[in-house]
C-alpha cells in the first residue's frame, strides 16, 4: 500500500520536487512545504529583517537593538530610533499637560490651535480665546 501511495512532494515557492521537505516556521506566513534551498533562503531573510528595521518617523534603518517600541498612549506601531522617540516623548509630554502658550498645566479640557495659528501643541482657554481674538 505505502508503495503506492507515495506522491512526490513540490516546494511551494521554486515548485521542484523536494525529497526532504522543510516546514516553514509560523511567523514566515508561507505555506509549506519547502524545499532546503527555499527553507534556507527565508530563514536568511527573516533574520536580516529581525536585526534591522526602518524607523517609523524618520525612515533611518537600524539595528533592532538600537531601536524603541513607541510608549503605547502614543497609538503607533512599529519601532523608532533612539532621536525620534525622545523627540516623541518630549512633544507628547508637553502636548499633554501644558499650554503651548502660557506653559499652564492643562486639565482635561483643552483646546486645539486653529491652522493658521501656526502652533504646536494644546491650549487652555484663556490663549485660547487670546488667539482668536487676535488671529481671527
Ligand atoms: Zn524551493
Ligand atoms: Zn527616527
Ligand atoms: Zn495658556
Amino acid at each position: 500500500m505505502g508503495l503506492f501511495s507515495k506522491k512526490p512532494t513540490i516546494c511551494n515557492i521554486c515548485k521542484k520536487e523536494v525529497s526532504h521537505k522543510h516546514k516553514p516556521k509560523s511567523e514566515w506566513q508561507i505555506e509549506g512545504p519547502l524545499c532546503g534551498d527555499c527553507y534556507v533562503t527565508q530563514m536568511k531573510k527573516f533574520y536580516e529583517l529581525s536585526l534591522r528595521q526602518k524607523c517609523v518617523t524618520c525612515g533611518m534603518e537600524k539595528d533592532v537593538p538600537d531601536l524603541w517600541e513607541p510608549r503605547y498612549q502614543w497609538d503607533m506601531t512599529g519601532l523608532l530610533c533612539k532621536t525620534c522617540f525622545d523627540k516623541k516623548d518630549l512633544e507628547f509630554k508637553n502636548q499633554k499637560s501644558f499650554c503651548t502658550v502660557c506653559h499652564k498645566k492643562l486639565g482635561m479640557i483643552r483646546y486645539n490651535p486653529k491652522k493658521h495659528w501656526v502652533l504646536d501643541g494644546q491650549l487652555c482657554k484663556e490663549c485660547w480665546n487670546v488667539n482668536k481674538a487676535k488671529m481671527d
